[in-house]
């Protein structure tokens, strides 16, 4: 007897079947004769031969006999089924009782074999398309029964294994086979399916490498046509290309996709062309790159600053500081610096400076005298000649995500009817919004938070207080004159050399003149306009060179005036003659320190006070305070205030100067009036003075103290509360110049000599 065990197929009785002659030795318990009885078992589980017990063999079996046997195979028919008891297994070794299960034959020939027919041409037209098909269509069309087709092809059947059971425990053939077509149309229903969504699937993948490869293959056709003609790369190509290099993020990328579709539809011809062109010019001139930041080294960001820049000590280090802040954090942080002083005293250029320190790129903006909000952030598109903001515009310039970025003239934006560009402008400085920070014109957010921004004012008065909470302010207080002739020296005479195309060979300025340009043609906190003078110095060389005129100009004290073709500034300067009434006084201006002299004088009159001079309001109340004080003080001279008319004048230049510090001027100025005693004007003064005669403390000392010395005044007297702010005031200023506080205004018109030392 030979078992085969089988799990999950149909063995039905009328088929025939090869087998190996080896495979059947193996299940026998001793050579395979023609002849020899087969018994099929089905297997409620899948296991492995030997491992198999009683338990795991179907009650109904189907029974068999080898017909003929070859070389190394056997033929082997199912004859009909069977129902076994008492199995028992050993190994590989099986037992079993066995009793014939006959079918009942409830079903006609002819019935059965359209049913037959149906199944089969089905099967075949289901796999007609396909190369693979169970068994070859030769061998299916040999099938003869439905058994035959139903046990070759149960393995398709997508029915669990009890249910293939089932069919095989039915007696009834009608039922049986109804069962069969069943499972089998259905089976053959899912197969579609299958290979349906499969193919589909395929066909997708298909068609997608298909368009890649056909892509890849047009783009580098199209590079080899571009490089034999440049001329004609059109520009919808050029900014595909564009964007895809680009680097941008999706928003951006999606956003410049739209427009160069429009651009696509529009066509060179269209009126909006142009516009779409300079949006998509300037998103891809953007860099959207995030880039590393360099490798800080403190020694040598020193050593830049200091090449670039004489003095300036105190910003320097600040600056340092700000720079190792944001070595440790790795990112840009700690505060905005804002850079305040008069013009030409280094704010700008130290900005650059910062960006060499560190490697990155410069960028200037320049916010003066913006009164539209649409300046920072940006127009929208929809207007015609819209244009990105100043702030992107710097972005664009500088080619890089992470310039330093120089704000010029923050103090200077004006609030009008077109928004408030100093709010747009703190959205910028602002560390938590400026990673989305959105212009209009662009429409999608830009990253700004690796921008290192600094700020340039000449004054901290006009910017608004949310912005000036943002900053940190640093003075750049101007220079003295032997700062100034340094800075000639060693930076302005070569810079100004090598612009010109001249060297030492040409030309030479004596020490001298130098000191005589600082002292008199020019007067100025910084050194802007002395840059100017070397400048043109120079180009007066170069003039002379080439013109063969001279080999080598020499630049004494005694010719500048000659090659100037100027004569010097007069300065407000020691008057000739010392007069009642007059006073010298010190002012902060937007342009650095400046001396300023008040003049007092009665005139006939019945009480009238006049006021000349770009002075204001505030320099009304001024006055009226110092002629209060000067009534109480000199009780006795009141009356003059009342017999006469007072004029009190202050030949103001174009400046407007700052009224209520020339309080104690004014009082000593009208002190002078009444008694009739002339003030050195050597002396000058600042101060605000209460009505209780104390002077108050004033603003820009190191400027004012830096007017003085270069006017020639020799004593200054200052509000005693401001002697901490001595401290910013330069060495050479405080050795050269007096500098007594005061506090009562007693104590100024004391040491003037009006009245008596107390
Ligand atoms: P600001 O921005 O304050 O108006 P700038 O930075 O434009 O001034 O400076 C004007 C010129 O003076 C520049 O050429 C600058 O290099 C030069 N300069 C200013 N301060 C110094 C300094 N301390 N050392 C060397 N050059 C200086």
């Amino acid at each position: 007897m030979i078992y085969i065990t089988y799990y999950n197929m149909l063995s039905l009785p009328d088929v025939s079947c090869y087998f190996q002659l080896e495979y059947l030795k193996s299940r026998s318990d001793k050579a395979i004769s023609v002849g020899d009885k087969v018994i099929f078992m089905m297997l409620k589980s899948q296991k492995k031969a030997g491992e198999v017990t009683a338990e795991d063999i179907y009650p109904v079996a189907t029974r068999g006999s080898v017909e003929s046997i070859g070389d190394d195979w056997a033929l082997i028919r199912t004859t009909g089924r069977v129902a076994l008891d008492s199995v028992s297994v050993n190994g590989n070794s099986f037992n079993a009782e066995m009793r014939a299960r006959p079918d009942i034959e409830d079903m006609d020939a002819s019935e059965l074999n359209d049913r037959f027919q149906r199944m089969r041409s089905a099967l075949l037209k289901t796999f007609q398309d396909t190369e693979w098909l169970p068994g070859s269509r030769n061998t299916i069309m040999r099938w003869t029964n439905i058994n035959e087709l139903v046990t070759f092809t149960s393995t398709l059947l997508q029915i669990p294994s009890e249910d293939k059971y089932a069919i095989l425990e039915e007696d009834s053939v009608s039922r049986r086979t109804e069962m069969i077509e069943k499972a089998f149309y259905e089976s053959l229903e899912l197969y579609k399916v299958n290979s349906e969504a499969k193919s589909a699937q395929e066909k997708s993948n298909e068609q997608l490498y298909r368009e890649q490869a056909i892509r890849r293959q047009m783009n580098f056709l199209q590079e080899e046509l571009d490089k034999l003609h440049p001329e004609n790369i059109t520009d919808v190509r050029k900014f595909e290309k564009k964007i895809a290099e680009s680097g941008m993020n999706d928003t951006a990328r999606s956003e410049a996709e739209k427009v160069l579709n429009r651009m696509k539809q529009e066509g060179q011809d269209g009126h909006e062309y142009g516009m779409l062109y300079d949006y998509l010019d300037f998103v891809t001139g953007l860099s959207w790159k995030k880039e590393r930041m360099g490798k800080i080294d403190l020694k040598v960001a020193q050593k830049v600053l200091d090449e670039d820049h004489f003095g300036l000590k105190k910003t320097k280090e600040r600056i340092i500081q700000q720079i190792a802040v944001m070595a440790l954090n790795k990112k840009q942080s700690g505060s905005i610096l804002l850079f305040v002083g008069a013009p030409g005293t280094g704010k700008t250029s130290i900005g650059q400076s910062i960006a060499k320190a560190l490697k990155r790129s410069y960028v200037r903006v320049s916010l003066g005298g913006i009164r539209d909000e649409a300046e920072i952030r940006g127009h929208r598109r929809t207007y015609i000649g819209a244009m990105p903001g100043r702030i992107m515009d710097g972005i664009r310039r500088s080619g890089t995500s992470n310039p330093v970025m120089v704000l010029d003239e923050v103090d200077k934006l004006v609030r009008d009817y077109g928004g408030d560009p100093s709010s747009a402008l703190l959205e910028v400085l602002d560390p938590e919004q400026n990673s989305t920070f959105t212009d209009h014109y662009m429409n999608v957010p830009y990253d700004l938070s690796d921008v290192l921004f600094v700020c340039t004012a000449n004054t901290t008065d006009t910017i608004p207080e949310p912005l000036l909470n943002r900053m940190e302010v640093i003075s750049f207080p101007g220079y003295s004159a032997s700062e100034k002739f340094e800075i000639a020296k060693r930076h302005l005479l070569p810079k100004a050399m090598k612009k010109a195309g001249i060297s030492e060979k040409n030309i030479s300025i004596s020490d001298d003149a130098i000191k005589s340009i600082i002292s008199d043609y020019t007067m100025e906190a910084g050194v802007r306009s002395l840059k100017n003078r070397l400048d043109s110095l120079c180009r007066i060389a170069a003039v002379k060179i080439v013109s063969g005129e001279e080999k080598k100009v020499e630049v004494t004290k005694d010719n500048l005036r000659e090659l100037f073709d100027a004569s010097p500034i007069r300065h407000d300067h020691v008057l000739e003659a010392k007069r009642p009434g007059i006073v010298t006084g010190l002012a902060w201006t937007q342009a650095g320190g400046d001396i300023l002299f008040i003049e007092t004088l009665f005139t006939k009159g019945d009480g009238k006070v006049i006021i000349t001079g770009q002075l204001g309001d505030v320099m009304r109340e001024s006055v009226q305070i110092a002629i209060s004080l000067v009534k109480a003080m000199f009780p006795e001279k009141a009356d003059l205030f009342k017999e006469n008319d007072l004029h009190v004048h202050v030949p103001a230049g174009s400046v407007p100067k700052d009224g209520p510090s020339a309080g104690i001027t004014l009082t000593t100025a009208l002190s002078s009036l009444v008694t009739g005693k002339a003030v050195s004007p050597e002396y000058a003064m600042t101060g605000e003075v209460s009505l209780r005669g104390v002077v108050m403390p004033i603003g820009g000392l190191p400027e004012k103290l830096m007017a003085a010395l270069r006017a020639g005044v020799k004593e200054v007297f200052i509000p005693d509360e401001n002697v901490d702010d001595l401290k910013d005031v330069a060495e050479e200023v405080r050795t050269n110049l007096k500098i007594t506080p005061v506090h009562y205004v007693e104590d100024v018109l004391g040491r003037v000599g009006i009245i008596e030392k107390k």
